[in-house]
């Protein structure tokens, strides 16, 4: 739960940290990368770091 490792999507301009990011967890298998891909912080995961 929390941060995790960066991750993101061939298909999305943002990458992902945050468990709870439900874009970031409905990523297709085909997509899904690990790390931040030099892209900028999804802003779902901003908010969850906020909570
Ligand atoms: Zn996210």
């Amino acid at each position: 739960m929390g941060i995790k490792n960066p991750w993101h999507s061939v298909k999305q301009p943002v990458y992902h940290n945050h468990s709870e990011c439900n874009t970031g967890n409905n990523i297709e298998k085909e997509n899904w990368r690990s790390g931040t891909g030099g892209k900028r912080l999804c802003d779902e995961c901003k908010d969850w770091a906020r909570k």
